[in-house]
């Protein structure tokens, strides 16, 4: 079977993860989400605290393996699942993920997945698929992004500070979009959604729309 690519790009908090889950239901496709591979290998950094300013110190990537089952993430066979959500993982991936062996080492892992596939990242139609059948940039107003973490957040008993949580969105924007290696950036050929004042449903009516026109 030939494999059908729907690459999904955007910054943090534009929904990339949920609408991507939605719409890979809705339209028989496989989720892959990229950056919970970064944020695992950022947790066994984190773990086995070392400076993650100091590329040297990243020597474990033939040590570990990363697998999904279903929406699980495995790390050597290990549920990281929940972990991988805590925000000291959150606001420490951006390091981990402008180092080039670590790049090497996530799209090796890509690479694997075949066939009905939606992959959501940062450089997913830029780098990983450039030849991806459906290209989609999905992006928020960091204030609206900000807004939707509080919510989140909210709901699963979290207390937050907006104000705090608007600092973290604008900093990993600035840390992913200015990176050397593989940036966060807008595909030419990719289709621009601004969902700040969309619904999710209206955004993933959108999607579906445009694979059923493939
Ligand atoms: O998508 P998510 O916020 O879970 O990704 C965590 C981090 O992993 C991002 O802030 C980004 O630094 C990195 N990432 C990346 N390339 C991807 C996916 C994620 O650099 N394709």
């Amino acid at each position: 079977m030939e494999d059908f690519i729907v690459a999904i790009d955007g910054p943090a908090g534009s929904g990339k993860s949920s609408i991507s889950k939605i719409v890979a239901k809705r339209c028989n496709l496989n989720h892959v989400d990229t950056g919970a591979m970064f944020r695992t290998i950022t947790l066994e950094a984190l773990n086995r605290n070392i400076n993650l300013d100091d590329e040297n110190e990243i020597n474990f990537l033939d040590e570990i393996d990363i697998k999904f089952d279903g929406a699980k993430v495995l790390l050597n066979g290990k549920d990281v699942s929940v972990d991988i959500r805590q925000d000291i993982v959150s606001n420490n991936a951006s390091k981990i993920a402008k180092i080039q062996k670590v790049r090497d080492k996530v799209l090796e892992l890509e690479k694997n997945f075949h066939g009905r596939i939606i992959m959501d990242g940062r450089d997913i139609g830029t780098v990983v698929y450039p030849n991806a059948n459906l290209k989609i940039f999905l992006t928020a107003s960091a204030e609206q992004r900000a807004l939707r973490r509080v919510k989140q957040n909210d709901e699963l008993g979290i207390k937050s500070d907006y104000n705090a949580i608007l600092e973290e969105i604008k900093q990993r924007d600035i840390n992913d979009s200015t990176r050397k290696i593989a940036p966060l950036k807008c595909a030419e050929d990719a289709i621009k959604i601004d969902t700040t004042s969309l619904s999710i449903e209206e955004v993933c009516n959108k999607i579906v729309n445009l694979i059923n026109e493939r």
